[in-house]
């Protein structure tokens, strides 16, 4: 039985107010520990100060990104050790807003996802096809390339210390979400090819998440499926309420 996560990307969303106050929002209205694994990842400068908020709560702090290397001339980035200092648990990797606008590879996901799990962390790894991709039928090449490269390498871990989030790239910000039968042909696609590298326990204990214009009123219906293990969440996690139904789907 694998524990559902829902994860809010709050984006280049949130003063330090305004994050507190938003973490307070769903911690007040969101009070039954253990069923879902709830977490929130507030821009950099709001690790700490939400973290500190948390600290006795059952919601966990992500990062929204990370260096590989632990330290050094990287201005403007930050790395693993860093991101865990400030209190967070979980960090997000390869988004595809980091592919597309700071071309971010499958090489440097992997180097992400390395350095995050010797440090500790849970990543979250964004895969997710195009429009384009999707329409020239390379859908599986791109999924498969993406985990497979992303995950190359990987492999004292259990099960729960990683998480894969698909998020076709047409359905983030654009109100499109895919169908039930699109999230769950991808979720099993990327389940299978999970069993080709991992033993059936860790295949079968990894979660994957959908992300892609994920609401209150679609949640039910995606988070139903049989592989589909929670969402992550950009626009509707900036609304307590609108992230408190998502969680309680
Ligand atoms: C995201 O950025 O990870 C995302 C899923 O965004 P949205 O929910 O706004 O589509």
């Amino acid at each position: 039985m694998r524990t559902p996560v829902i994860a809010g990307n709050w984006k280049m969303n949130m003063t330090v107010d305004q994050a507190i106050e938003l973490v307070k929002g769903i911690h007040y209205g969101y009070k039954n520990p253990g069923q879902v694994d709830v977490v929130v990842a507030p821009p950099s400068t709001s690790i700490h100060p939400v973290a500190q908020y948390l600290k006795d709560s059952h919601i966990s702090v992500a990062a929204q990104n990370m260096h590989w290397e632990e330290s050094g001339a990287f201005t403007g980035e930050i790395s693993a050790p860093f991101i865990k200092d400030a209190g967070a648990d979980y960090v997000i990797i390869g988004h595809s807003e980091r592919r597309q606008y700071f071309k971010e590879t499958d090489k440097t996901v992997n180097k992400k996802m390395h350095s995050a799990i010797k440090h500790d962390l849970i990543p979250i790894m964004c895969v997710g096809e195009t429009l384009g991709e999707r329409e020239d039928g390379r859908l599986q090449d791109v999924i498969q390339r993406q985990v497979m490269d992303g995950l190359d390498g990987i492999e004292s871990f259990a099960a729960t210390d990683i998480i894969i989030a698909y998020e076709p790239v047409w359905a983030i910000g654009t109100g499109k979400t895919a169908t039930s039968e699109q999230a769950e042909e991808v979720h099993s696609f990327i389940r299978s090819l999970l069993h080709k590298i991992h033993d059936t326990k860790k295949a079968n204990g990894i979660r994957i998440l959908y992300g892609g214009s994920m609401n209150s009123k679609n949640a039910a219906e995606l988070l139903a499926l049989p592989n589909i293990d929670g969402g992550l969440i950009g626009g509707a996690s900036l609304v307590a309420s609108d992230f408190i139904d998502i969680i309680r789907s």
